[in-house]
């Protein structure tokens, strides 16, 4: 009986990373193309060092991880892609950071293009702002090239605005950026 039961569990534990045991995270931007800056904060650096805690918080919940750039280096779009489609049981998470005219411009927002692509970016966005306090701007359909070339699921996500004096603080907070990894994984593992 014993025996029955530790194997039930270890088929439940298998199964749930079944559909997809690979995540591709891809951090925006980076060498020459630092994304959205304000003063010495940019884009490029906060997207990079919230893929890195985000790749340890899937890697604990047993996910093979694949890092699109792990350096300060430039990665054309489909490039991005073109890493993104070597995976079939796979999904693809982009970390960005959002810039606006307008400061008073906050909060986090989740791009999609494909059927799947929405489902993942509702559980991730949803994830992501019930853990953490910020502004929900909500989910939404784009034709962005790294989204239409990849064929696995594909999200972007924004995880504040630089723009933004509320969200530039808590960006340049490890804190945060951890509080949303976090979050980001807890929403992969509840679409998958
Ligand atoms: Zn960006």
């Amino acid at each position: 009986m014993r025996t029955i039961a530790i194997y039930l569990i270890f088929g439940m534990l298998t199964m749930s990373a079944w559909g997809f045991g690979t995540v591709v995270i891809d951090a925006g931007h980076g060498g020459n193309d630092r994304g959205g800056s304000w003063g010495k904060v940019y884009e490029k650096h906060l997207a990079l060092d919230t893929a890195f805690r985000l790749e340890r918080y899937l890697k604990m919940k047993g996910y093979r991880v694949i890092m699109t750039r792990k350096t300060d280096k430039y990665l054309s779009l489909s490039t991005r892609s073109a890493i993104a489609n070597k995976y079939k049981n796979a999904i693809f998470v982009s970390i960005h950071i959002n810039k606006a005219s307008r400061t008073g411009a906050a909060g986090i927002e989740t791009f999609y293009y494909g059927s799947e692509g929405r489902k993942l970016g509702a559980a991730i966005q949803d994830k992501m702002v019930s853990k953490v306090k910020v502004e929900n701007r909500g989910l939404k359909y784009a034709r962005f090239s790294v989204l239409r070339k990849t064929k696995i699921p594909a999200i972007l996500t924004e995880i504040g605005f630089v723009s933004n004096y509320g969200d530039r603080q808590r960006l340049k907070s490890g804190h945060y950026r951890d509080a949303i990894a976090k979050a980001i994984a807890d929403g992969i593992a509840k679409y998958d």
